[in-house]
């Protein structure tokens, strides 16, 4: 059984199949140098930490092998003499081509790669339109995604393990340094958290989970993204209210996403709507400048600062601040979505590629939206919205602690000097807004 992005024991339909008729299972998760080179450390440091509690939960058997897949898989496999080599599938750009490769490789030997499952209720190309054309917009989707519907989780597999007791295990590297504090790793911590968040949030999740300032959503995506937990196993707890039906509908935007990379892997770097190619973008040395002040949580605008810091402090943002500095980043600083998901990949836990470059897609104007670029945030419309009390803005954004909830939004209008250490606005809002809305104008050619 090769773990990659199915770190759990239960409900596991790869571990069933591997585990069949009594077999002894041979459990292996290769330290791929070419993932450990696009992870960053906050990633690199929950999947180690997950990797130890998975080891754990097997009782130390779990081998941990460092190299390439392709040559790491196909040798694992004649030393221990395996007839199959069974996988989660994974649908990620990179992860097909590793996988055609590995099965190659193992072919010549005369060993199967078998892929059971996916990470995903619906495997990514299981939801089509009557024409068999995959949909490219959300609402459509998420209904046809609903009527087809997915099984209950499974049984927990009976395994007998054969593993590091019996061959040598690299083991998992130390945690790379890391400045930010993480969510506790492994499946047990995945199901602690959710139930938690059954308990305390999820009946009044419609009304919460716009609000960065409360806890008011699950916070279970790294768990996701390692597959700590299975997006069946929490849809299986859903029931027909209103809360627990948009969490659904929340779950359906990752599958959402998943479903457009398999269709249009390329969309992972470039622009989904080819036609939004021609607009104008800032790459200069100034744009540079404007992007270091964006990623450090200097801007100026506080609700900006807020979610930028909380992504350097816990690897984590919440979902309408990523919304808000993603507009940002592109609509008042004109700098391509690309650099802002490539230092989202970097900071954050739950980094998953179609989750991250459709997210940025969506905010940029350039994806799965239908007319878009007229979406552009007002960070302080938005602040005062969603961060009405400025309670978040005051967690994150210390040195504006002391301002009123009506100052607190935007600084410089109110407090005259800044409060000492607190940045002015790197831009004029409405003087950006201007002139996205321009560049885009020009770009669809009105
Ligand atoms: C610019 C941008 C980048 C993003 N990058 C990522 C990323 O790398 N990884 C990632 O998992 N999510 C990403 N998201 C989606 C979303 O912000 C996170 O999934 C969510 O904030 C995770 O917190 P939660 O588990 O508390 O979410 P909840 O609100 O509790 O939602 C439950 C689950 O539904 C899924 N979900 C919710 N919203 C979305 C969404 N908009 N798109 C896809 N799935 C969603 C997630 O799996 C999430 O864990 C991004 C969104 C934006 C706007």
């Amino acid at each position: 059984m090769w773990f990659r992005r199915d770190l759990r024991l239960g409900d596991h339909p790869g571990l069933s199949h591997a585990t069949r008729e009594d077999r002894l299972t041979v459990p292996v998760f290769v330290i791929d140098p070419n993932l450990v080179r696009h992870s960053g450390a906050p990633r690199l440091a929950f999947m180690y930490r997950s990797l130890r509690s998975l080891d754990a939960s097997m009782g130390g058997r779990l081998i941990v092998r460092h190299g390439d897949p392709h040559t790491v898989i196909a040798h694992l496999a004649a030393e221990v003499g395996a007839d199959e080599v069974v996988v989660t599938r994974d649908y990620a750009p990179y992860g097909r081509r590793r996988d055609a490769a590995v099965a190659g490789s193992l072919a010549e030997q005369g060993v199967r790669l078998v892929g059971r499952d996916t990470p995903y209720a619906i495997a990514p190309g299981g939801v089509l339109k009557d024409d068999g054309t995959p949909y490219a917009v959300f609402t459509p989707f998420m209904r046809a995604w609903r009527r087809t519907g997915w099984p209950v989780p499974a049984d927990d597999a009976q395994v007998r393990w054969l593993g590091a007791d019996r061959w040598p295990s690299d083991g998992v590297p130390d945690d790379p340094q890391i400045s930010c504090v993480l969510p506790p790793a492994g499946e047990r911590a995945a199901h602690e958290r959710w139930a938690e968040f059954v308990a305390t949030a999820l009946d009044g999740y419609d009304a919460q989970r716009d609000t960065p300032g409360v806890a008011g959503t699950s916070m279970m995506s790294p768990y996701l993204r390692w597959g700590q937990v299975h997006p069946r196993q929490l849809l299986h707890d859903l029931g027909d209210s209103r809360a627990h039906d948009v969490y659904r509908s929340e779950l359906a935007w990752r599958e959402f996403y998943a479903h457009v990379m398999f269709h249009k892997p390329d969309s992972a770097r470039e622009n989904l709507q080819q036609k939004m190619n021609v607009i104008q973008l800032d790459t200069d040395a100034a744009a540079l400048g404007r992007f270091e002040l964006w990623a450090l949580g200097r801007t100026g605008y506080p609700i900006v600062d807020a979610g930028m810091r909380q992504l350097l402090a816990t690897g984590w943002m919440h979902n309408r601040v990523r919304m808000i500095v993603a507009s940002f980043l592109v609509k008042d600083l004109h700098l391509p979505w690309q650099w802002g998901a490539r230092h989202f990949m970097r900071h954050l836990v739950d980094g998953d590629l179609a989750s991250n470059q459709h997210g940025w897609q969506w905010s940029a104007g350039t994806g799965t939206d239908a007319a878009p670029y007229f979406r552009i945030f007002n960070p302080i419309a938005q602040s005062e919205r969603f961060d009405g009390d400025g309670s978040y803005i005051r967690h994150w954004v210390p040195e504006l602690a002391g301002l009123t909830n009506k100052a607190i939004h935007a600084p410089w209008k109110a407090a005259h000097p800044l409060p000492a250490g607190a940045a002015a606005p790197m831009v004029d809002h409405a003087v950006e807004r201007t002139e996205s809305l321009r560049r885009y104008q020009t770009a669809m050619g009105r």
